[in-house]
């Protein structure tokens, strides 16, 4: 499987509208980010994890002109507000797209597009959603991939974990703690990408030395920081990153030959 970050920012995106800090202001384009969402393809899919109010400019940006499915990991708007941008998939899609996700979730987004989800969404070319509640491992194609519950405030949230016969990658780009036994889902992992907001504590977001105190115990070869705010001077705090962890960065890809 080939992992692409499309975006890796925290909910309002880097740089952030009318901030004169010196991430926001900065030239380099290490600072800048758009909000959080990967692409994941495999010899027979193209699946998206969530669908950002960034999808058009990342949809362009990556070349991206085929969708299969969309995996939600919850409904904040930062992950699901680019809905409408999944069109551009559905042209010429005979099927429905699927959408898989926790129950609560999949009824949030038919809450607020509900008109995708209505008998009246008769307009040909546009999405016809299919609702795929998940709440244990299931497959797509040969990928295997497994829900992994996590504590985010309030809303349930679920990272997702990904095997092939090559490797093992774990998404989770919001959380706040792992939830009872998902912990003992992460194990022999390649890849761990986790949510790192900013160094000091948020209330539902894990911040840097928790999401290094994750890694630890759950040892990764590689851990991958994401959903980053404008706070976290990346180039500041990398020097006191452990050796297999580094900072995600928007169009980085992941696969088995960056180990
Ligand atoms: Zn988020
Ligand atoms: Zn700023
Ligand atoms: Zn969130």
């Amino acid at each position: 499987m080939k992992l692409t970050f499309l975006g890796t920012s925290t909910s309002v995106g880097i740089p952030v509208i009318g901030c004169d800090c010196h991430i926001c202001v900065s030239k380099n384009s290490r600072h800048h980010r758009m909000r959080s969402s990967i692409h994941l393809e495999t010899p027979t899919h193209s699946l998206l994890v969530d669908s950002g109010p960034d999808l058009r400019q990342q949809a362009l940006r990556h070349h991206l002109t085929k969708v299969d499915a969309v995996l939600y990991t919850h409904q904040h708007l930062d992950h699901i507000a680019g809905f409408d941008e999944l069109r551009a998939f559905c042209w010429h899609r005979e099927d429905p797209l699927p959408l898989y996700s926790t129950p609560s979730c999949l009824t949030e987004i038919e809450r607020v597009y509900d008109w995708a989800f209505s008998k009246g969404n008769t307009y040909k070319g546009y999405i016809k959603p299919l609702s795929v509640p998940v709440t244990t491992s299931f497959n797509i194609g040969d990928l295997r991939i497994t829900p992994i519950p996590v504590e985010h405030g309030s809303v349930e949230t679920i990272g997702y974990r990904f095997d092939d016969d090559d490797s093992a990658i774990a998404y989770i780009p919001d959380a706040k703690l792992l939830k009872p036994g998902s912990a003992e889902l992460l194990g022999n992992l390649d890849h761990l990408v986790i949510d790192c907001l900013r160094e000091t504590e948020h209330p539902t977001h894990l911040s840097l030395n928790e999401s290094l105190s994750i890694i630890a115990d759950l040892e990764p070869k590689q851990a991958w920081l994401t959903h980053i705010a404008h706070e976290m001077d990346i180039i500041k705090v990398e020097s006191r990153l452990p050796t297999n962890v580094q900072f995600a960065y928007d169009e980085l890809i992941l696969n088995t030959t960056n180990l």
